[in-house]
């Protein structure tokens, strides 16, 4: 069962799976304002900084996330 952390802010949801994520860095290191490594690689997101206008820059990331962890709900 993949360990999946909950982001809520707005009508965005971030789902990281911390299962498959390879802690490539990819994500803080592109969007250090939204995504922080907790300590071991693996990103926590700093929902406080997600603004409706993030969204397409969250789509673009999920995408290049190179394991496919990070997950969007938008709506
Ligand atoms: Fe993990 Fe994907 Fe972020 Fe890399 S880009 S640290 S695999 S969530």
């Amino acid at each position: 069962m993949p360990q999946r952390i909950h982001t809520y802010r707005g009508t965005i949801k971030v789902y990281i799976d911390t299962e498959t994520c390879t802690a490539c860095e990819l994500c803080y290191d592109a969007m250090p304002d939204i995504f922080s490594n907790r300590g071991d690689g693996i990103p926590i997101v700093l929902y406080k900084n997600i603004k409706e206008d993030d969204i397409p820059r969250l789509e673009s990331i999920a995408q290049d996330c190179p394991s496919g962890s990070i997950i969007l709900e938008v709506g």
